[in-house]
């Protein structure tokens, strides 16, 4: 067998480009343009790289977008009195503080800080909470990514059996509960559990968000499952691979997401819709065609 590549490069410009068109619709019938500010905290380079690209894709879909750039010897007291502005700002939707901050600064108190409901990163506990309860939130843009990518190959999802390997707050735990509530079995898996790859065998969809370079083995994969590869890794020839020996893998798989160009664009594509659901749902609104 040799599984179907998900196309994840031509899913997030489909998604990109839907929220561009719902964005003229908010426009158009309320005079509303969502505002996302990023703020960017040193010289990072793959975070400015990343900030860099969600700026520009911001303003295709016709959002304002701004970036606040802060040294990286700013004080946790300069970055909340910015969170603090940009939270009673009405005119501001979506904020994201880019990650991984300077160390002198707390992650989690400046998280916690950002109004929920403009907390495009899906990381506040408010959002965690409802998504964990089953409400509608503002959900984590990489899992929701990886769950628009299924179920492009997989509609159905009920009664599934699922296995996510990786527990992190950003990528692993969001993802389980994700699939929990598409109504999936679900297994978390990680560095202690026993057997791993006799757990991966038995899952119909396997998720691999471990940050090893093709890590999952090709015998670890049950004939037919859909494999998410959420890892992004950087060899020292350069070559960017996933979690997932990926030809090993499709050799077995059903469908497969590559690296590059399968889970990774999807992540902005939906800090998009993240953008565009805040400006409609803090205002009461709905948005036909905006599912939420
Ligand atoms: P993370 O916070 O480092 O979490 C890694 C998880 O993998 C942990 O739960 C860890 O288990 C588990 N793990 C590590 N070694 C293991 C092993 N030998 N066996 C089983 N489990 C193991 O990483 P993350 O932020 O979730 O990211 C995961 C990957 O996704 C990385 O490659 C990252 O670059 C990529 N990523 C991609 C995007 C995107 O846009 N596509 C976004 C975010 C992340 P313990 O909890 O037991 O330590």
């Amino acid at each position: 067998m040799t599984a179907q590549l998900i196309d994840g490069k031509a899913v997030a410009a489909e998604t990109r480009d839907e929220v561009a068109r719902l964005c003229a619709v908010l426009r158009a019938t309320h005079g509303i343009t969502p505002g996302l500010h990023v703020i960017l905290v040193g010289e990072d380079a793959a975070s400015k790289v990343y900030v860099g690209s969600k700026e520009k894709m911001a303003g295709k879909a016709g959002f304002h977008s701004v970036v606040h750039r802060l040294p990286a010897n700013a004080s946790e007291a300069t970055l909340l009195e910015l969170v603090g502005r940009l939270n009673r700002d009405e005119a501001v939707d979506g904020i994201l503080v880019q990650l991984p901050l300077p160390r002198h600064m707390d992650s989690a108190k400046v998280i916690d800080a950002i109004a929920p409901d403009k907390d495009v990163d899906g990381f506040h506990l408010v959002n965690v909470g409802k998504l964990s309860a089953g409400r509608a939130a503002l959900i984590p843009c990489t899992p929701q990514g990886c769950m628009i990518l299924l179920r492009k190959v997989l509609p159905a999802l009920a009664g599934k059996t699922a296995v996510v390997i990786g527990r992190s707050a950003i990528v692993g735990k969001p993802m389980a509960q994700l699939l929990l509530n598409a109504d999936c079995t679900v297994t978390i898996a990680h560095s202690r559990t026993a057997d791993l790859p006799a757990v991966a065998r038995s899952a119909d969809i396997l998720v691999a968000a471990v940050g090893r370079p093709e890590f999952v083995k090709g015998d670890w994969v049950k004939p037919g499952a859909v494999v998410i590869d959420v890892g992004i890794n950087r060899l020292e020839d350069g070559r960017l691979v996933g979690d997932v020996e990926t030809a090993a893998a499709a050799a077995v798989a059903g469908a497969i997401t590559p690296v590059p160009g399968g889970v990774g664009p999807m992540t902005i594509a939906c800090l998009l819709r993240n953008t565009l659901i805040a400006a409609v749902q803090r205002r009461g609104l709905s948005l036909p065609g905006l599912a939420i």
